[in-house]
């Protein structure tokens, strides 16, 4: 079935057409008769299959036919995320798709001033993209008005009801309405986030599209075995293989990004790298420059594991293993995004071969292994153009940091 097929309105259709969306992928196809319904979802498809248009595109249909030109004085669709460059992408999904409709829609989150978000608001807003921390501040300080909202969304559902975000959301919920729809969004799920789920709305209907292999069909994934302290000759060979691809790096910690990016200057390779200690401007342009293939390569800790739509990463490394599970299906899951393949390498120290071994029992089968031979992972080795012998820094680079663990922090089972 083609959208055009489809009851929306006519400037939804032509804002679909003009982004190349002609088709519903199957999680949109699945889900958009329901959600125009007004029925509760919890929605689980893999990485990249457009689950944010699944939600965006109903939601702007409804809105724009039930609008009351009369009444303009509150949000009447909350979409919550974990971090606020995917409030930012999200936002650009629904600015994209609600064109010349009577819809509007704009992004709030932490770590940037708040007058000029609030002066925004003033003037109303249908859709309200945020992270729970300044959502709640603007709301109890009386700049959101949630009595009207008739449709929340959870995306990255999971992980916003895990520990550390479940009270904000909570606490936010008593804000909304009881008669509304709430809809879920996430590429993974575990029985216990399942029964939390359930047990804030009235009615779900589950959605689940390819539940047996986490991982999206189109990511070739693999691990390499690799000493912690060759890891750095393993991503400069990929670099040099592949020139001008985009290459995502996850490590563990922001000492790491930092470490990396050191190791790739000293044979010549830029980078740019992210992590949640840094200032939200500089988080945005970072990513703005690996967008724009400005830099080749984005270090990052696991805050841009979630969401984060690059249409053109080719290649995802696990420099360090992820201690949470799940993470292995999101970090590798920025590849391999829409109708795009994708490959995901995971560079595995022995001393994080029980996390491998947590992610393959998350995943259900084992990661294919890279087997190089004693002859290949040499030639890797002495491949590299290091050539600046700075002795005591490239030890200080090898020492373990202060806090080095590599505990598997949690094993959710994957239902
Ligand atoms: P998910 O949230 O499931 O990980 P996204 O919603 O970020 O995935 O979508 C992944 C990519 O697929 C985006 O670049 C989006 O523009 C593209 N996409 C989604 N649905 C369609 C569609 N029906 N036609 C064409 N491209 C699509
Ligand atoms: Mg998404």
């Amino acid at each position: 079935m083609h959208f055009s097929e489809y009851h929306f309105i006519d400037e939804l259709k032509n804002n679909l057409e003009k982004s190349g969306f002609r088709k519903p992928t199957d999680i949109q196809y699945k889900c958009i008769p329901n959600i125009l319904r007004g029925e509760d979802l919890l929605a689980i498809a893999q990485t990249g299959t457009g689950k944010t248009a699944a939600f965006a595109i109903p939601v702007i249909h409804i809105l724009h036919s039930k609008i009351n030109p009369k009444r303009r004085n509150g949000i009447r669709c909350v979409v919550m995320v974990p971090t606020r460059e995917l409030a930012l992408q999200i936002n650009d999904v629904f600015t994209k798709f609600s064109k010349n409709t009577r819809v509007t829609s704009m992004s709030v989150f932490g770590g940037v001033e708040q007058d000029p978000q609030i002066a925004k608001l003033a003037k109303g807003v249908d859709i309200l993209i945020t992270t729970p921390g300044r959502l709640f501040d603007l709301v109890s300080q009386g700049y959101i008005l949630l009595q009207q909202t008739e449709i929340l969304i959870l995306d990255e559902a999971d992980h916003m009801l895990d520990k550390g975000f479940i009270k904000d959301i909570r606490d936010l919920i008593r804000f909304l309405p009881k008669k509304r729809q709430t809809l879920f969004f996430s590429a993974t799920i575990d029985e216990e986030i399942k029964d939390l789920a359930y047990s804030l709305v009235k009615n779900p209907i589950r959605i689940q599209i390819s539940p047996k292999d986490p991982v999206s069909k189109n990511v070739n994934h693999s691990v390499v075995f690799v000493s912690m302290d060759d890891k750095r000759f393993f991503l400069e060979r990929l670099v040099q293989e592949n020139p001008d691809s985009k290459i995502l790096v996850f490590v563990r910690t922001k000492v790491r990004c930092e470490r990396v990016q050191a190791a790739m200057l000293r044979v010549g390779i830029e980078s740019v790298y992210m992590h949640g200690g840094k200032e939200q401007k500089d988080r945005i342009d970072t990513l703005n420059q690996f967008r724009s293939g400005k830099v080749k390569m984005l270090i990052a800790t696991d805050v841009s594991a979630r969401g984060i739509d690059i249409p053109d990463v080719a290649y995802v490394v696990n420099y360090d293993l992820p201690e949470h599970p799940e993470n292995y299906v999101h970090r590798v899951g920025r590849t391999g995004r829409g109708k795009n393949k994708g490959f995901a390498y995971s560079f595995c120290d022995e001393s994080e071969k029980k996390l491998l071994t947590a992610i393959e029992d998350y995943i259900g089968k084992n990661v294919q292994v890279l087997e190089l031979g004693n002859e290949g992972y040499k030639e890797i080795r002495d491949f590299t153009s290091e050539t600046e012998m700075d002795i005591s820094k490239i030890i200080e680079q090898l020492e373990p940091e202060p806090n080095k663990r590599y505990g598997v922090k949690k094993s959710k089972k994957k239902k």
